[in-house]
């Protein structure tokens, strides 16, 4: 059988090999994406759809946000991808939390962001705020709101996105196809042999595999999240996606602020259990009403099989002192794997001129992803 000839080989049908198909078909390449499951099944659809710019590192992270959420808004028309709510609440606690939160304002990430103390809570519906008398603000000194995030569902979104790539933009699709080997321009699959100019490898969490040789000077580790469906009283609506303070202290857009030292020394004094086991909260609503509530964090050469319920009681107490819900159900649990670096968010390790490896080294993938796709073709194609 004849090999089949592309332009451009992506290796992965998760958001970062999506987001390369994508880049390269708006350069006019012809592309295929191999991927071994029958369809993606990694942690683009286990995530929870959350995009995200407020809170990305700054500099390169924050820029390829800002380019992937606009991306993001142009393919979800496009694909008639559901964008289920705006904006993002931050309940500061602590005093130290909202030294951060009036820190981050103060820089270009923070424009159009704005905090709002406790005296003009009573403001914020006449402000044009639907559903804030769903947060429980009792604990709160302040809210950081950043009008920037939105939220997919990604385990329909991921599919409609590659619906759309396959049907309407014309990238070809083999599932079920696993890439053995790669020799110069030469992909070797289970059951084909494909040529292509360009090939790039985005195998997300499989750092054993195909991408193994390429990567290892990276000390890439593996992190594991426990995450959490549930339902709460019917009618119950978010007003956008919902954080505490112990995001501030941990996403890098805030937490490497100076302000957040304190903050940092507070949480760990106050919260061992849950810098222990990296947890903070991010709670999304499903157009259905149910929430999808996360998450934790540990690292490893491996992947942590087993979920913990003390990790998720830890979890719903968070969840509990600031939203109004007077009862909850969980209805779905579940664990995703994703690559993490101690000194990266992302990376591009270049094989050769025809070859290249893309890994979200982070939690930031859906958030980023065009913009990584992007600046690789910028500087691959030049
Ligand atoms: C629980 C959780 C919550 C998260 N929340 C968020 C969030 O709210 N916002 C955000 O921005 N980011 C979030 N992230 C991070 C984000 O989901 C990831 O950064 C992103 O999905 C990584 O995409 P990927 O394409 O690299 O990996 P994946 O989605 O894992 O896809 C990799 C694909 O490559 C395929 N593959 C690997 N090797 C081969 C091979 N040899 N041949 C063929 N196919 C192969 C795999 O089968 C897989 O389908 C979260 C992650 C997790 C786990």
């Amino acid at each position: 059988m004849a090999n089949k000839k592309y332009d451009f080989l992506v290796v992965g049908s998760g958001i970062v090999g999506l987001a390369h198909a994508y880049e390269a078909k708006k350069r006019g390449l012809s592309v295929a994406i191999v991927e071994q499951n029958t369809r993606c099944t990694g942690a683009s659809i286990r995530n929870f759809g959350f995009i995200t710019v407020s809170g990305q590192g700054a500099r390169d992270t924050w820029r390829r946000a800002v380019y992937s959420a606009q991306v993001w808004k142009e393919l979800a028309a496009l694909a008639e991808i559901k964008i289920v709510h705006q904006g993002t609440w931050i309940l500061c606690e602590r005093p130290e939390a909202v030294e951060v939160a009036k820190a981050f304002l103060q820089t270009p990430m923070g424009a159009s962001c704005e905090y709002y103390p406790q005296t003009s809570y009573s403001k914020l519906e006449s402000l044009g705020f639907k559903n804030t008398a769903n947060l429980n603000l009792k604990n709160s000194l302040g809210l950081l709101y950043s009008p920037h995030e939105f939220r997919v569902e990604s385990k329909k979104a991921i599919p409609q996105l590659a619906n759309y790539l396959q049907n309407v933009i014309g990238v070809d699709f083999y599932w079920e196809t696993e890439v053995l080997s790669i020799q110069g321009s030469s992909v070797h699959t289970s059951d084909q042999q494909f040529d292509a100019q360009r090939i790039v490898l985005c195998p997300g969490a499989e750092l054993t595999g195909i991408a193994k040789p390429y990567i290892e000077k990276h000390d890439l580790k593996l992190c594991t999240l426990q995450m959490l469906r549930i339902k709460v009283q019917d009618g119950f609506i978010l007003p956008g996606s919902v954080m505490t303070d112990n995001s501030l202290a941990r996403y890098l857009g805030w937490s490497e602020l100076p302000e957040a030292k304190a903050l940092k020394e507070r949480i760990a004094i106050e919260m061992p259990e849950y810098v222990e086991n990296g947890i903070h909260l991010i709670v999304v609503q499903s157009a259905d009403g149910s929430l999808v509530v996360g998450d934790s964090h540990h690292y490893g050469s491996s992947e942590n099989v087993f979920a913990s319920e003390k990790i998720e009681q830890l979890i719903i107490q968070l969840l509990y002192r600031v939203l109004s819900i007077s009862e909850h159900r969980v209805v779905e649990r579940w664990i995703g794997v994703y690559p993490s670096s101690n000194t990266c968010d992302a990376l591009i390790q270049k094989v050769s001129p025809e070859m290249r490896v893309a890994i979200v080294s982070s939690g930031t993938g859906a958030s980023t992803a065009f913009g990584l796709a992007k600046d690789n073709f910028d500087e691959w194609l030049r």
